[in-house]
């Protein structure tokens, strides 16, 4: 594709609107714009266009500005509530001073599009310049009512500082990242991270590349409120009904409800055996030492658990690990006067299992000392005594409602 047919047959160069659907009303909530070209009746994605570093930046400018006018002239079509969602890279949104894009924006507004109805899609792909002017634009555009989202920042060590540093609206997640297994936990794990940091800077997190109903289970578990892909809709030349989905998205997540729900009851149920069992064992111990404990806990929980010990309130072990080898169970204790109220959720379990009278079945980690995923089972023992219970992997996984 010569980039000069291009630009000398802008007749050709045409919006296509890929719906983006909210998980709150089940309905279309936007549209991401892009770019597409009519030749010999074929209809041709301008992406590679726009990625070509030979083309001048004035010439893409130009096509960029024909885009979103015509985008905006069917956006004063669709209903005042209705975003559209605009691709721009750091590069050419720079590009004088990034003044053409506000001025036709501006021009729109007079035209009844409120601003706050655009959302610039940033990319900062090997820009060069200065990211602090960039920075000082993007906080310019938002004075507008302009939102901004983040789809994908120059590397990724850099990208939680940028999330952090530009507060976005928007963080786009794409999950082809999700298409193979084996890449799944890590992925999880990662967007875990991602799900609680936008949380906390008030970002909606917008799931695209949605190509199987496995990924959209997958984006509503994980706190996606907005969805894009091709197993929802493709990007077309016109604007779709807003309802065209309501019926199949509630019936989606009426499965996906049911589905979470019964995995939690179970989760429910299972911690409440542990509480049972554990409390019986305290309650036979009960005059006896910790060593005597330990004794009754290793005979009933061989085959659950491979590491125990007891903390005062304020974190300190005052009991050895109790620990489970090859070659059976092992006293250890260097562990005796350590600390662990460093802990994420220690403090706060302590203060739940002394108010509840009750132990706690903590989420899935990674033991920092096997390498391992677990769950710990922590029981209050006295007002100043806590007990954990590290379960193991092997048991975990004989227990579908524990992964
Ligand atoms: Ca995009």
């Amino acid at each position: 594709m010569d980039p000069l047919d291009i630009l000398t047959d802008l007749e050709n160069v045409v919006p296509f609107f890929q719906p983006i659907f909210s998980a709150d009303e089940q309905r279309v909530m936007g549209y991401e714009v892009v770019g597409r070209y009519f030749s010999d009746g074929q209809i041709i994605s301008l992406g590679s266009f726009f990625q070509d570093e030979q083309i001048p930046d004035e010439y893409k400018v130009e096509v960029d500005q024909l885009l979103l006018k015509k985008a905006l002239d069917k956006a004063l079509t669709a209903n005042e509530d209705v975003s559209f969602f605009f691709n721009r890279s750091a590069g050419l949104l720079m590009y004088e001073h990034g003044e053409p894009l506000l001025n036709e924006l501006l021009e729109y507004e007079k035209k009844g599009i409120n601003l706050k109805r655009i959302v610039l899609e940033i990319s900062e792909d090997n820009y060069p310049g200065d990211l602090d002017q960039f920075d000082h634009l993007l906080r310019y555009y938002r004075t507008y009512g302009i939102k901004i989202a983040i789809e994908k920042m120059g590397s990724d060590s850099s990208y939680l500082d940028r999330v952090s540093q530009l507060e976005p609206d928007i963080l786009k997640v794409n999950l082809r990242a999700l298409r193979s297994e084996a890449k799944g936990n890590a992925f999880n794990d990662v967007l875990y991270s991602l799900s609680l940091l936008a949380r906390k800077i008030g970002a909606a997190l917008l799931f695209e590349n949605i190509e199987m109903e496995y990924q959209l289970q997958f984006a509503w578990k994980n706190g996606g409120r907005y969805y894009q892909g091709f197993y929802l809709s493709f990007p077309n030349g016109e604007l779709v009904d807003r309802d065209l989905l309501k019926d199949r998205l509630k019936a989606k997540f009426h499965d996906f409800i049911t589905y979470e729900k019964r995995k939690l009851e179970k989760f429910y149920f299972t911690a409440e055996e542990f509480q049972a069992k554990v409390l019986e064992i305290v309650q036979k111990a009960k005059k006896g030492s910790s060593e005597e404990l330990f004794e009754l806990l290793i005979k009933e929980m061989n085959q659950i658990a491979f590491r125990m010990y007891i903390c005062d309130e304020d974190g300190f072990q005052n009991s050895p690990n109790i620990f489970k080898t090859q070659h059976g169970w092992v006293t250890q204790n260097e562990y005796i006067g350590k600390n662990w109220s460093w802990r994420p959720y220690f403090l706060e379990n302590i203060i739940r299992m002394r108010n509840e009278r009750k132990g706690i079945l903590s989420d899935l980690y990674c033991d920092i000392e096997t390498g391992e995923t677990i769950r710990t089972f922590s029981f209050p023992l006295t007002e100043s005594g806590y007990l954990f219970i590290d379960i193991s992997y092997h048991y975990l996984f004989e227990h579908e409602e524990l992964l």
